[in-house]
């Protein structure tokens, strides 16, 4: 390369895991190809890793935002091989435990075979006082209702109803499904969040016939079992590190040794140049020129810096609603505890009315999270219609999770360690209609800048990361545009 030639560059806007999943990308492009590339990574708070956070409390490995990730989606743990994780991958516990619902004031076990909202196996569904008689006979009817053909969006609500009515809406899929995604059931996307259940309902006119099916398909295929001789993590739907989620953070951290890092340098200003390149200006630095940006900042930050030359792109990223949340995690001794509850945690209807809408027991979902002769609990404030909970001090919010405890469970100990995590407009809204927003969105960018993260085509750990890298993939598919019309100007 002659000595003047400008070194290509690319400017990652936002250090949480889908910035730190696309600087990585590039980095790894940049070597495999041998070719010069610039990455400065700007992430506004001091610290990397977004919503992934894991603090040491004494002996307590706490995780406040992200506790573990889907397998199936394959891209976090891909990414953990790379990193050499691969050995502090962890599974999650293999003694089977069973999920709550609280109903009428009571915990109320799911009842065995429901798979998400499905129920699968009859007499565990039949005799489980969870539903009434006549919400299972109206589940039933799933069975005879023709399944819906068309493409159109719909609401989670919505479709449960259609299929299998208001009761299995109100106690399994609210608290279930709409609770994963944090989202009022009656706007919440179905294609946009769980596009499998009207693939289902299209291809065998039933979920429940859909759902058996695909667990005979399942079964045919685990013979022999999936990785018999691997590590036990590759056969947990659910994954985890042993030090918290956040040492996927601090591995990344590390290896990004070809990438600016510039913490505390929240980006004030992007501008798009005459040749096709961004200026960007963050914190009190001076402004910096890039050959291509990817935006990894919430939606709503996003809106802002676009706002002066896309302002239509700027409405679109506006239009994605964010709700806000908090986790507040307990540490106990085993003994305090004694035999209150042996479930992996329950779920809290909103017509409930409580003061949390879930809880996880994270020492029996994964170890290493408790030292020996104690547990770790943590419980879910806010979200939609329960936003108000977090105008509250951490000491109220603690007070009032461990007044639920006490009610649900007999627990009136006092735990020996507790923490409240707040996440401010934490959680995007996948509304109905949210593919369509979001193929506008896309569209709108101009070129060389990407947009990607959690509000756009997943909100899951594994899925902002893929979106991470396909976000670097793409820059850097530009900079060749950019090379080739410079060539031939
Ligand atoms: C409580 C909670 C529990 C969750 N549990 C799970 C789970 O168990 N499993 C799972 O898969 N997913 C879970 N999620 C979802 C998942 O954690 C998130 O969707 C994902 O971490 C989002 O990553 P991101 O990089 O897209 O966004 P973020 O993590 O929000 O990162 C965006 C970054 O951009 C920075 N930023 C913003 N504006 C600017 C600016 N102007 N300049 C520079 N930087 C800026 C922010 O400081 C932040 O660091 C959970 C989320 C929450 C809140």
């Amino acid at each position: 390369m002659p000595a003047a030639e400008k070194v290509p560059s690319i400017a990652v806007i936002g250090g949480g895991i889908t910035g730190l999943a696309a600087a990585y990308a590039l980095q790894g492009k940049a070597r495999q190809s041998g070719l010069p590339l610039s990455v400065t990574l700007f992430e506004g708070s001091s610290r990397l890793g977004g919503k992934i956070l894991t603090e040491q409390a004494g002996e307590f490995t706490v995780d406040g935002g992200p506790d573990s990730v889907f397998q199936q989606k394959p891209w976090t743990s891909q990414l953990a091989e790379t990193l050499g994780l691969e050995t502090d991958l962890i599974g999650t516990s293999p003694v089977q435990r069973k999920l709550y619902v609280v109903n009428h004031g009571r915990l109320t076990p799911v009842p065995d075979g429901v798979m998400m909202i499905i129920p699968t196996r009859f007499m565990p569904f039949v005799t489980s006082p969870l539903i009434s008689w006549p919400g299972k006979l109206r589940m039933g009817l799933d069975l005879f209702i023709p399944g819906r053909k068309d493409d159109e969006d719909e609401s989670l609500g919505h479709f449960i109803r259609r299929r299998l009515g208001q009761e299995a809406l109100d106690k399994i899929a609210e608290p279930l499904m709409a609770g994963i995604h944090v989202s009022d059931p009656e706007e919440q996307s179905l294609l946009g969040t769980f596009p499998r259940y009207r693939a289902m309902e299209k291809q065998y006119g039933s979920l429940i016939r859909g759902m058996l099916a695909q667990k005979r398909a399942a079964r045919a295929r685990r013979q022999p079992a999936a990785h018999p001789d691997g590590p036990a993590w590759k056969r947990s739907a659910f994954v985890s590190f042993r030090g918290g989620m956040g040492q996927l953070v601090a591995a990344l951290e590390k290896a990004l040794s070809g990438v600016a890092l510039r913490f505390g340098s929240p980006v004030t200003g992007l501008q798009p140049l005459a040749d096709g390149g961004y200026r960007v200006t963050a914190g009190s630095g001076p402004a910096q020129t890039f050959d291509a940006v990817v935006l990894a900042a919430p939606a709503f930050a996003a809106a802002g810096l676009v706002a002066s030359f896309a302002p239509d792109l700027a409405a679109g990223l506006r239009d994605i609603r964010y709700v806000s949340t908090a986790t507040v995690s307990l540490g106990y001794r085993s003994a305090d505890w004694g035999e209150a509850f042996s479930g992996i945690g329950f779920l809290v209807p909103q017509r409930e009315s409580r003061q949390v809408s879930a809880c996880t027991m994270s020492s029996l979902k994964f170890e290493h999270r408790a030292p020996e002769g104690s547990l770790l609990l943590r419980c879910f404030v806010g979200g939609p219609g329960r936003e108000e909970a977090l105008e509250r001090s951490d000491a109220e919010i603690i007070a009032s999770a461990r007044a639920e405890l006490a009610d649900l469970m007999g627990v009136r100990a006092e735990p020996v360690m507790a923490r409240v995590f707040r996440w401010a407009q934490g959680n995007a809204q996948y509304d109905v209609g949210h593919l369509d927003r979001v193929r506008q969105i896309k569209a709108g960018c101009p070129p060389g800048l990407y947009l990607a993260g959690s509000a756009y085509e997943g909100v899951g750990v594994p899925d902002c990361i893929h979106q991470g890298q396909q976000a670097a993939s793409a820059a850097w598919d530009h900079l060749a545009i950019l090379k080739e019309r410079q060539v031939s100007a």
